[in-house]
């Protein structure tokens, strides 16, 4: 067996949760070595959050080309070349954002491996090499003996049966990937990623199906939220069918034809592409933790404190394969307190609400408690609303849909939750954010001036209406 070389802070994975944490432990002053099997940047930047959001930019901005006569403005028919799209994003915005992260991780003086980690104990673990597994031996590889680890190996798309992934059945990745704009497309799977690629699509011209499990799409945000995407959806000739089951995808090479049933009736589609986007699945189950004392829980996610401790006192977990909502901002913060933790610091992801946001059209952003779950807890509650549509900037904006609602409770008036609806919610969840986890109540939002006239006031005003002294309502 090869010796093991001794290594301080071992990271493994280089996805948000992994880099970040790598950063920080690094300005911690800690010796850091980061293991990567496949892209710096991991999920959200290759091929999750960053590239999902290039390509929504690029549909809206070629809907408003479109659309531009509304503003009196009139242009040639605009067309699109889809392969400079998907150069612009990866090039451009993929790999810009990418090399930046190399070259903090660089300045930081963290030593990056690429290969794949395996552990073989509660302090010791092998770097194979990625692809197929020859170096699984314990013969080969690089063998590292670690003081501590941070396991961030992220998640992976959930493959159902009868949906192969292959050709034109693709997961999320193939779906911002793809070599052509669809005429018809199918989405199985109305979550965020769905919805959010759904609407893209279709601004860019494609016809869109989404395909639903459950009574309804995005069921993480409220009803009277997701009605407000719907209207739009609905002008933008997107067919929801919801309480579907998708039973099986049919290829002939040049199509595919998606069978679904609602009520045990079955139909069908046939489509250009069709999308799976159900869910995504921990990567704990190649890792070698059951060589390990390291507990785990339901759905593969490893089991922590509220410092991002495993039951292993110096291995830690972060990011998508712990509880909690799998969002790029979650592992940061996760991973910022874990690198805290291995340098002493009392750090505690100890947050009153983790932003949620679906860059839908219009986008949807809800932090903290809903007043559901705040019924649930025991906590009464009141809500106050405020309408974009009576918000001058929504309205110049031409996007007058929507709400920003604060979740209060009936004694003091604290904030507990927030929920937007409409045009820059996912900027605006930002300062409610900052609101439920500050501790702050409607009033010290209502006498906080907001500039005018912007797309922030609406959140103003919906503290007014929660103190009793609405303005513009
Ligand atoms: C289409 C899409 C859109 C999304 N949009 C958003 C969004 O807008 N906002 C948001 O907050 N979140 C979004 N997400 C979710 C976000 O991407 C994830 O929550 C985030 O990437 C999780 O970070 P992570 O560090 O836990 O894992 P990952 O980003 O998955 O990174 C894990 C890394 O570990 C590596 N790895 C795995 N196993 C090993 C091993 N054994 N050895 C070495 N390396 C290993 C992987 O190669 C990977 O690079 C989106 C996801 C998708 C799919």
């Amino acid at each position: 067996m090869s010796d093991a070389e001794k290594r301080d802070t071992v990271i493994v994975g280089a996805g948000p949760g992994g880099y970040v944490a790598a950063i920080r432990a690094a300005e911690l002053g800690q010796s850091v070595t980061v293991i990567e099997k496949g892209n710096v940047g991991g999920v959200c930047l290759n091929v999750g959050c960053v590239p999902s959001k290039a390509l929504i930019n690029a549909g809206h901005r070629f809907k408003e080309a479109q659309d531009a006569s509304t503003f009196g403005i009139t242009t040639q028919a605009p067309s699109i070349d889809f392969s400079k799209t998907q150069e612009w994003k990866q090039k451009k915005v993929v790999d810009r954002m990418t090399s930046g992260v190399k070259m903090l991780l660089k300045k930081h003086k963290v030593d990056v491996i690429e290969g794949e980690a395996v552990l073989d104990s509660n302090t010791q673990l092998r770097v194979v090499s990625t692809g197929p597994k020859q170096f699984m031996s314990a013969d080969d590889g690089l063998t590292i003996e670690f003081k501590n680890l941070i396991i961030a190996t992220g998640s992976r798309p959930v493959e159902i049966p009868g949906f192969e992934f292959k050709d034109r059945v693709i997961d999320s990745t193939g779906g911002l990937n793809l070599p052509e704009i669809p005429k018809e497309f199918v989405v199985i799977g109305g979550g965020y990623v769905g919805t959010e690629l759904a609407c893209a699509y279709a601004n860019l011209g494609a016809h869109v199906t989404i395909i639903e499990g459950t009574p309804s799409i995005l069921p993480n945000f409220d009803k009277d939220m997701v009605k407000v995407v719907l209207k739009q959806m609905k002008k933008n000739g997107i067919d929801v069918i919801t309480s579907a089951m998708a039973k099986k995808a049919e290829q002939d090479g040049k199509s595919v034809t998606v069978t679904y049933a609602v009520d045990d009736k079955e139909s069908t589609i046939k489509a250009d592409y069709c999308m799976v986007t159900v869910g995504r699945k921990a990567n704990t189950d190649d890792l070698g933790l059951e060589m390990t004392d390291i507990k785990v829980g339901d759905h593969g996610l490893i089991e922590v404190d509220q410092q991002g401790r495993t039951s292993v006192p110096n291995i830690y977990a972060i990011g998508d394969i712990v509880p909690g909502p799998a969002l790029a901002h979650k592992a940061f913060f996760e991973a910022k307190t874990a690198a805290g933790a291995i340098s002493g610091k009392k750090t505690a992801n100890d947050w009153l609400g983790v932003p949620a946001v679906c860059f839908a059209d219009p986008e949807l952003a809800t932090v903290g408690m809903t007043q559901s779950e705040a019924k649930d807890k025991g906590i009464e509650v009141n809500t106050a609303k405020f309408p974009f549509a009576g918000n001058a900037r929504a309205v110049s904006l031409d996007e007058p849909d929507g709400f920003v609602r604060l979740v209060t409770t009936k004694d003091e008036n604290n904030l507990v939750g927030a929920q937007v609806v409409g045009p820059g919610a996912s900027d605006l969840i930002a300062e409610l954010s900052l609101a439920v986890n500050s501790g702050m109540n409607a009033e010290d939002i209502a006498l906080t001036i907001h500039p005018h006239p912007t797309l922030s006031e609406p959140i103003q005003e919906a503290a007014d209406v929660a103190i009793g002294f609405p303005t513009h309502i």
